[in-house]
């Protein structure tokens, strides 16, 4: 449904967005429409029993692409959900996967309800509850379709789901691989809950190093100093704010739901977030200005701006007012199509969600291949990488006479640990598909933005498997 300012809807939106990449394929109407509609919608209710008493919830899971399988995307805790911000999102997810090659179908779930409003146990039996219904109707397991965190859930839920899906499921050896965003101790993996918000800081420093790119933005190369406003100080905006202000950019606005802060000199990202833990609230943050209105901090003065809460931050109401010269999307969705015309025109370059936040499923596809293989990634090799590169530095001494210092040889010769190999995984990941969307939206100059060229590119890599399965001719 539009909203308040009968803009489309978020499922409209995101259709509109391929509909528009579509124009530059040439691929017959019928399959197009197969990549764009929702597989399987599935929207039921659940009783249960929580310290308010007899409670009704209502759920979601939207499958939205088989081209392959299992399907995957996290579930929303939210009170503001509804079912078509739910297929906007699984749809997201299937072209999400797509751009950065994850072999994933996409999907998501919700359930509408806030978890502030409960405590952790009924917080955890809703979470098993909802579970239980998704494995009654084969919504869940490794090869099926496999969920994550979202907003308002977390690896604490995630662990539940793990836990309640191996009960039904007893001597599953793969069951662990039901569900991503687990605590490492639960078969998580390393580097999973920065995932998302690291993914972002690769994303934006690969477009802040093309001096083209930058040119014609008026900005200079690089990513170091440039002023950045983040809007959610969650998993997502907390650390793509920290890894940007690790880099050198200056962090000069927060927002918050409550508020937001602003120092034209920056804020330390960790700083602010202790103050917000131990007083509640963003505001009265020692040195900076408070903003009430939390959406004004969007319009404030920077060359980035980091939309990591909620979908339609960014319409057509306030576009006009934004100064940012790229708009680094964290959230999903937090631009509206009209807002982005708005922002295009005003030659604002827009680095699409579907692009930009795809972090958190790529490493969520590395924890999946950790519980599928049942070994930790650098287990098998990091002692045999060591060796061999304590080897070549013996040679090196040999040959030139210089004894490399301990702090040398244990800098250079050092075998990988898990951690190493996720980074590592995700940047190659976030590099080359950003080169891969910014070489489509050069190819033709008719292709208006990189929103456009990211849809195009995961439009014709599903078209591909369609056509290559046989389900197309
Ligand atoms: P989160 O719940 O950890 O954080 C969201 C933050 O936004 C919270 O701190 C919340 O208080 C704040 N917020 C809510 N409404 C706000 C408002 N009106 N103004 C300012 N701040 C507000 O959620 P998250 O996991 O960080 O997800 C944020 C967004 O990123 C969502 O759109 C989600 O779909 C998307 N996303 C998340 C991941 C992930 O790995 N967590 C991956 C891809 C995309």
């Amino acid at each position: 449904m539009p909203n308040s300012n009968q803009e489309l809807s978020f499922f409209e939106n995101v259709n509109r967005n391929f509909d528009r990449a579509a124009q530059f394929t040439s691929h017959p109407k019928g399959l197009l429409e197969q990549i764009k509609g929702c597989n399987s919608v599935y929207s039921f209710q659940f009783p249960v029993r929580t310290s308010k008493g007899f409670e009704v919830l209502h759920g979601w899971r939207v499958e939205h692409s088989y081209h392959k399988l299992p399907v995957k995307g996290g579930i929303r805790y939210s009170e503001m959900v509804n079912e078509d911000e739910v297929k906007a999102l699984a749809a997201l997810m299937t072209y999400k996967c797509a751009v950065v090659d994850v072999p994933f179908g996409g999907a998501k779930g919700a359930i509408k309800f806030n978890p502030r409003d409960y405590s952790q146990m009924d917080v955890e039996l809703i979470t098993r509850r909802y579970t239980s219904e998704l494995i009654r109707k084969n919504y869940i397991g490794p090869g099926v379709d496999v969920p994550a965190p979202d907003y308002g859930s977390s690896s604490r839920e995630m662990a539940w789901i793990a836990d309640t899906y191996a009960t039904f499921n007893p001597g599953k050896i793969d069951a662990l691989a039901c569900v991503t965003g687990k605590p490492v101790a639960e078969g998580g993996v390393r580097g999973r809950t920065e995932a998302t918000g690291r993914g972002i800081f690769y994303g934006l420093r690969e477009a802040c190093e093309n001096s083209e790119d930058m040119r014609r933005l008026g900005l200079t190369q690089g990513l170091a100093g440039k002023k950045v406003i983040v809007q959610g100080l969650g998993n997502v905006g907390y650390h793509a704010a920290k890894f940007c202000q690790e880099a050198g950019a200056v962090i000069v606005a927060l927002a918050e739901y409550e508020g937001a802060i602003y120092n034209p000199k920056g804020l330390d990202v960790d700083a602010v977030a202790n103050h917000r833990k131990e007083t509640g609230s963003i505001l009265g943050f020692p040195g900076a200005t408070d903003i009430t209105n939390s959406r004004q901090a969007l319009e404030l003065e920077c060359e980035i701006l980091i939309p990591a809460a909620l979908e339609e931050q960014i319409t057509k109401e306030n576009a006009s007012r934004i100064k940012a010269k790229i708009i680094a999307e964290g959230a999903n969705g937090p631009t509206t199509a009209d807002a982005e015309e708005i922002l295009l025109q005003k030659g604002v370059m827009v680095i699409p969600d579907m692009y930009l936040n795809a972090g958190g499923v790529t490493v969520s596809y590395f924890e999946w291949l950790k519980n599928l293989s049942h070994v930790r990634f650098g287990r098998m090799d990091k002692r045999f990488e060591q060796s061999a590169f304590d080897r070549i530095l013996r040679a090196v001494e040999e040959s030139t006479g210089r004894p490399f210092s301990d702090f040398e040889r244990s800098r250079i010769a050092k075998g990988p640990d898990e951690i190493d190999i996720v980074n590592s995984g995700l940047e190659e990941t976030m590099t080359t598909a950003y080169n891969q969307i910014r070489e489509i939206l050069k190819s033709n100059s008719k292709i208006p933005d990189l929103r456009t060229a990211a849809f195009l590119s995961a439009i014709n890599k599903i078209a591909t498997a369609y056509i290559e399965l046989g389900i197309f001719p």
